[in-house]
């Protein structure tokens, strides 16, 4: 099983460490919600563990290289990141878009496989877009394009997911239809680091959080214990309301502290 060692990771930009410090163990079988304010340092991070943005003190680590020592086609058949808003630069299919996902497991030359073909109709099933396959992607919908960009990351079957709010502009129900594969993959022991908002879906799905705030990582660990209302209240700042964290029926509000 996968696992990632962040020891003492900093990101210094712009005069300040907008990473700071940061300590963190994941593995296989986690998914992980990183939750934190605007600004907290989420993506940054999320982008060492990919392997794209080498930081400027510490060391992030995969199965005990050092990511940006790895090997990147290995690299990239290991682990799939999306980003934040990814948008489809130029207009090929949805069937394509999604296709991408298998480029580094593609042999060099010649048509798609046949059994490749197959898993890109499973993963366009998966994220209800069969009706989409032969529409241009720069014509989906955000919240489409954020189901097609996700089906992407996923089609290659990654031992490492890191998505970066991958539900950010999903309606309710695909909202939870990603949540709950974003969970089964990690019951079948892969790694799944997600940054969210939607802190109900965190509750509900993620097995660990971990909380950034200002650069640092403020807490982590599995969802029960963590995801409380003294630690939202300290990091977002609002009174927040949580009920049953880690289980299926969690729900996390939040109300201003002085009435209108
Ligand atoms: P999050 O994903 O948690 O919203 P980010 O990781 O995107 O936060 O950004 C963390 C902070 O770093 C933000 O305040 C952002 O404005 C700042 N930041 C990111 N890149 C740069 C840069 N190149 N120069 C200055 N500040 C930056
Ligand atoms: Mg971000």
């Amino acid at each position: 099983m996968s696992r990632i060692e962040v020891e003492a990771v900093t990101v210094a930009r712009g005069g300040r460490a907008i990473v700071n410090e940061v300590n963190l163990e994941l593995e296989g079988g986690q998914l992980v919600a990183l939750i934190g304010p605007n600004g907290a340092g989420k993506s940054t991070l999320l982008s060492v563990l990919a392997g794209l943005l080498r930081p400027d003190g510490g060391t992030a680590r995969l199965d005990g290289t050092a990511l940006p020592a790895f090997d990147r086609r290995e690299l990239a058949r290991v682990r799939a990141y999306l980003p934040q808003n990814p948008r489809a630069e130029w207009p090929v299919s949805v069937e394509r878009l999604v296709a991408l996902g298998l480029l580094p497991q593609l042999p060099a030359f010649g048509g798609l496989p046949e059994a490749m073909r197959a898993r890109v109709a499973t993963a366009l099933e998966a994220a209800d877009l069969t009706a989409h396959r032969d529409q241009p992607a720069t014509t989906l919908s955000g919240g489409e394009l954020a189901r097609a960009m996700l089906a992407r990351a996923l089609v290659g079957d990654p031992a490492v997911l890191l998505v970066d709010e991958p539900l950010a502009g999903l309606d309710p129900r695909h909202a939870l239809d990603g949540m709950i594969r974003l969970r089964a993959l990690a019951d079948q022991g892969k790694l799944v680091v997600a940054s969210l908002h939607d802190l109900t879906l965190a509750a509900r799905y993620a097995t660990q959080v971990a909380v950034m705030s200002d650069g640092k990582l403020v807490a982590s660990g599995p969802t029960a214990q963590t995801l409380t209302p003294a630690l939202l209240r300290q990091v977002f700042e609002v009174e927040a309301c949580v009920a049953g964290a880690g289980t299926a029926t969690a729900t996390v509000d939040f109300v201003p502290r002085s009435p209108l």
